[in-house]
């Protein structure tokens, strides 16, 4: 694999880290404060953020998955609580889109997302059911013109900020689980900020209420009753992006302990001359340099199944039932990406907690406050374990890609 960039994606990603420079003081503010940070839409809107994947002709950037997945990775450094802002609005929010829509759902719903007008929200957990969205409650039925949705979600980012989410329900006929686009201010729906987070404090997110909610029969997203491929492929840019993310907490973290610990003298000397913080240092760097090559790996699988699907939605106009049919390359394709993807995931969030973990410790009593970013990131990437997959179901579904379907064990 060549990760070599280009000029194009060098000037990008040089934005990107002035915005990044540009936001933080505020970004600090804001965490302290438990406000979301008004200036993130103005500013990374600038330079073209609010849709970097998103092709050029729906307003985006048109930028390939790793070039996404490397300035995830730089915002990451900023906290995990910026970036995932951009991964509910991006990775399981507009790329969603991109990947399922109808042309005429195209052009309505993402060149508004990718100005900044609209902000975007992936609403699929409820309260009863989270690892597992099949037992979804949340059910929607056929109306005439339009469909009817009932239920409610939680834990939604960016809930109370979306203008455009997708959502998920069950067929009250069937039971067929199908995917729907809808407007955040459609009647019949209702958002609360959920409150008392340990972290990440400058996203919000919502519980949406659904009651008897309106939606136009041409909303629905992908097939009908498929409502769950389209879920699961979400994922797949979600957990890219949390694993992009700690590759950023993790670098913050060992920027942090090297200045700290060369400056802290305790003992005669400073900490960066004890062993023992020279460990946690080396450990920290591991980390990073491990997680960065598996996520590298699976943007690169990513990327090759988005190529093949682009290329079947050109040959095919009806590249929905052509995915249908079995395809054995792209099965081979999607499970690959949703493996490796997984697999990033699971080490780059462990490996990011237990990195802060470290940090804080290099710290002592000065980390152990919210002024400090080692802490920040010891209780924002405590979240990255549990969403986009808790890793404990992560693990079970890399083992069953491996075992066999026979030996799901979730
Ligand atoms: C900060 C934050 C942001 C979020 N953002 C979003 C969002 O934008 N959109 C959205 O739809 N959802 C979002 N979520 C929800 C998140 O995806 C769910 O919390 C997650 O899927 C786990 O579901 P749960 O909390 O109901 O836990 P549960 O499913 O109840 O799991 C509880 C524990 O049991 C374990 N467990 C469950 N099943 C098994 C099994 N079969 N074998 C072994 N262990 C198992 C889990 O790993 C976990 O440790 C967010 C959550 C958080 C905390």
């Amino acid at each position: 694999m060549d990760f070599e960039l280009t000029p194009r994606q060098k000037i990008f990603l040089k934005d990107v880290d002035n915005a990044c420079k540009d936001i933080r003081c505020h970004e600090e503010q804001c965490y302290l404060e438990e406000k979301s940070n008004d200036q993130i839409v103005d500013r990374f809107g600038k330079i073209g953020m609010l849709g970097c994947p998103v092709s050029r002709d729906l307003g985006g950037l048109g930028y390939d998955i790793l070039t996404y997945i490397l300035a995830i990775e730089r915002i990451g450094e900023e906290g995990s609580s910026l970036r995932t802002f951009f991964s509910a609005h991006t990775s399981i929010g507009q790329l969603v889109l991109q990947g399922w829509a109808n042309d005429d759902q195209k052009k309505e719903y993402i060149p508004e997302t990718t100005s900044g007008k609209k902000i975007m929200a992936f609403a699929l957990t409820e309260p009863a059911a989270g690892s597992d969205p099949s037992s979804m409650v949340t059910s929607f039925e056929d109306a005439g013109d339009h469909y009817t949705i009932s239920g409610k979600k939680h834990w939604i980012g960016n809930g109370t900020i979306a203008g455009t989410m997708t959502t998920y329900a069950k067929d009250k006929n069937d039971g067929k689980i199908s995917a729907f686009i809808v407007d955040a201010d459609s009647k019949g729906i209702s958002r609360n900020e959920i409150k008392n987070k340990m972290g990440l404090s400058t996203v919000k997110n919502a519980e949406i209420r659904f009651e008897q909610c309106s939606v136009p029969k041409k909303n629905l997203l992908g097939q009908k009753g498929k409502g769950l491929t389209v879920a699961y492929s979400a994922l797949i840019d979600g957990r890219l992006s949390v694993a992009a993310g700690a590759i950023g907490v993790m670098t913050d973290c060992l920027y942090e302990c090297i200045r700290y610990s060369k400056a802290r003298k305790q003992h005669g000397s400073v900490l960066a001359k004890k062993q023992l913080i020279q460990q946690h240092i080396s450990n920290i760097a591991m980390s990073i340099e491990s997680s960065r090559w598996l996520v590298y790996r699976a943007a690169a699988a990513r990327q090759r199944l988005h190529d093949y699907v682009e290329d079947l939605k050109r040959e095919h106009k009806d590249w929905l039932k052509e995915l249908d049919k079995q395809n054995k390359q792209y099965i081979d394709l999607r499970n690959t990406a949703d493996r490796l993807a997984a697999i990033a995931k699971l080490f780059a969030s462990n490996s990011a907690f237990d990195s802060a973990n470290r940090a804080v410790q290099v710290f002592g009593s000065a980390g152990y406050s919210k002024t400090n970013r080692a802490a920040r990131h010891f209780l924002d990437s405590r979240a990255t374990t549990i969403y986009e997959g808790t890793n404990e179901v992560l693990e079970l579904k890399i083992a069953m890609q491996l075992l066999g379907e026979e030996y799901r064990a979730y």
